[in-house]
C-alpha cells in the first residue's frame, strides 16, 4: 500500500471533501487523524472505514482550528503516539458571503481566523515534527475564488488567496528538510458548502465551467492522495487546479 504506515492529520474531516480525503488516505493504508469540531460524524466515518475494511484507519479527534493551544496539543499528541507525521491536509474552511459595502469586520476576521490563520498554526506546529524527520507533506486546500476572486466572497477570496502565498512560502523554506508544501484550489465541488447556494446561482455558473457540471468529493480527494503519495515527490509549491476548466 503506497501509505502503509503513514500517519496524515486531516482538518474538517466530517463532511464533504475532508471526509472523502480521510477514505482515500486511509483506503491507501495511511492512518489518517479526521477533525473537526462534530465528534459523531468523526465516529461514524471511523466507523464506515472499518466496516469497509480499508487498508488503514481513521481515528477521530475533535478539534476546533480556530483554537491556537488545542492544534498544538493534537500536533503534538499525534506526533508522540505515532512517533511520526507524515502529511498534513489544511482542509477545513468555512464561508461568510456578502457583498463588501455591507461585510461586517467580524464575517471577516472569522473567515481569516479559520481558512487561513488555522493553516499557518497547523502548518507550524506539524513542521517541527517534520524538520525533525526530514520529511513531509503538507497540502492546502485552497479554491478557485483565490485565484480569481468572486463577487460576495471578499473575505473567503483574500483567505484562499492567502493560503497560496502562505503555500509558496513554506514550499520555499522547508524543501531543503525534504517536506513539501501544495495547494488544491478545488471549483464548485457538491458539498454542504455549495449546497446552500440559490438554485439560481447554481445553474448560472454550470454553463462557465467546460465540463459543465459540478465536482464531486472523490475528484478532489484523489489529487489530495496523489500529493501525499510517491508520484509527487517532486512537486513542491504548486497549486493544483481542480475545476473542470473553469479557470484557465
Ligand atoms: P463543508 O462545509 O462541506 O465541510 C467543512 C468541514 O470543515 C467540515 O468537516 C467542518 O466540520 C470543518 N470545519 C469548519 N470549521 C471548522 C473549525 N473551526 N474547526 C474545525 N473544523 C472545521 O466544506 P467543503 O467540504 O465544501 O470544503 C472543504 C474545503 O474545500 C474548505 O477549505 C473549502 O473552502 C474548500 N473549497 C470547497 C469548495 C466547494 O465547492 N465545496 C470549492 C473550493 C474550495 P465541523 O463543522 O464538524 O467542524
Amino acid at each position: 500500500m503506497e501509505l502503509d504506515k503513514q500517519v496524515c492529520i486531516v482538518t474538517g474531516g466530517s463532511r464533504g471533501i475532508g471526509r472523502a480525503v480521510c477514505l482515500t488516505l486511509a483506503a491507501k493504508g495511511a492512518t489518517v487523524i479526521a477533525c473537526a469540531r462534530t465528534e459523531p460524524k468523526l465516529t461514524e466515518l471511523a466507523a464506515e472505514a472499518k466496516e469497509r475494511e480499508l487498508a488503514g484507519t481513521i481515528v477521530p479527534r475533535t478539534l476546533d482550528v480556530t483554537d491556537r493551544a488545542a492544534i498544538d496539543d493534537l500536533v503534538n499528541d499525534v506526533a508522540e503516539k505515532y512517533e511520526r507525521l507524515d502529511v498534513l491536509v489544511n482542509n477545513a474552511g468555512i464561508t461568510k458571503d456578502g457583498l463588501l459595502a455591507s461585510m461586517e469586520d467580524d464575517d471577516f476576521d472569522t473567515v481569516i481566523d479559520a481558512n487561513l490563520r488555522a493553516v499557518f498554526r497547523l502548518s507550524r506546529a506539524a513542521s517541527k515534527h517534520m524538520m525533525r524527520a526530514r520529511k513531509g507533506r503538507i497540502i492546502n486546500i485552497s479554491s478557485v475564488a483565490g485565484v480569481m476572486g468572486n463577487p460576495g466572497q471578499c473575505n473567503y477570496s483574500a483567505s484562499k488567496a492567502g493560503v497560496i502565498g502562505f503555500t509558496k512560502s513554506v514550499a520555499k523554506e522547508l524543501a531543503r528538510r525534504n517536506i513539501t508544501c501544495n495547494a488544491v484550489a478545488p471549483g464548485f465541488i457538491e458539498t454542504d458548502m455549495t449546497d446552500v447556494l440559490p438554485e439560481k446561482v447554481r445553474e448560472g455558473v454550470k454553463p462557465l465551467i467546460p465540463l459543465r457540471r459540478f465536482g464531486t468529493c472523490d475528484e478532489i480527494a484523489s489529487v489530495v492522495a496523489f500529493l501525499a503519495g510517491d508520484g509527487a515527490s517532486y512537486i513542491n509549491g504548486q497549486v493544483l487546479v481542480v475545476d473542470g476548466g473553469l479557470y484557465m
